[in-house]
C-alpha cells in the first residue's frame, strides 16, 4: 500500500487565534450532524426544536449554525468558544478534515492559515486517520 504523505505524524495545538472560528472563505459555514444539535441543545438547555430554530439553518439534509452577518461564529466570544464542551464534530476535528488532508492542500492552505499547525503535540497517522473518519462519519449521520 502506498504510504501516506503523513506517515511520520503531524504537529498540531490549537494557537487560540479563534481564526478557524471565523470566516474563512470555503471553510466558512459549521455544519452540524443530528448528534452535533443534541448536544449543543442539552449544553444550552434547549429543546432541540428550540436550539435548531433559534441557531440553525438548513439546505437539503444539512443544518449548519447561523452566522447572521458577522463573519464570526454566533458562539465565539473573545477568542473563546461558549459551547466548547460540545462544541460540533466539525470543531473538534479541525484541522483534520478530509478535504485537508492531501499533501498540496496542506502546505498550501491549511498550514498558512491555521497558525496551530507545526506546533505542540504530535498527531500519529493512526490518530489523525481516526479523526478524518470521525469527521467522515458525522457527514453522514
Ligand atoms: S462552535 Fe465554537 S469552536 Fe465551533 S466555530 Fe463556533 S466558536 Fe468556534
Amino acid at each position: 500500500m502506498k504510504k501516506k504523505w503523513y506517515k511520520d505524524g503531524i504537529q498540531f495545538e490549537c494557537q487560540g487565534s479563534g481564526k478557524c472560528c471565523s470566516s474563512r472563505g470555503e471553510y466558512g459555514f459549521v455544519y452540524l450532524s443530528n448528534k452535533d444539535r443534541q448536544q449543543m441543545a442539552k449544553q444550552l438547555k434547549l429543546s432541540l426544536h428550540e436550539f435548531t430554530s433559534k441557531y440553525c439553518s438548513q439546505e437539503d439534509d444539512y443544518y449548519y449554525l447561523n452566522s447572521g452577518d458577522s463573519p464570526e461564529c454566533i458562539f465565539l466570544n473573545k477568542n473563546q468558544c461558549e459551547v466548547y464542551a460540545a462544541r460540533p464534530t466539525q470543531c473538534k476535528t479541525w484541522p483534520f478534515w478530509p478535504e485537508s488532508m492531501n499533501a498540496k492542500t496542506w502546505k498550501n492552505e491549511i498550514s498558512n492559515f491555521c497558525p496551530g499547525v507545526n506546533k505542540g503535540r504530535l498527531y500519529s497517522q493512526k490518530e489523525i486517520d481516526q479523526i478524518v473518519n470521525e469527521q467522515l462519519l458525522s457527514e453522514i449521520e
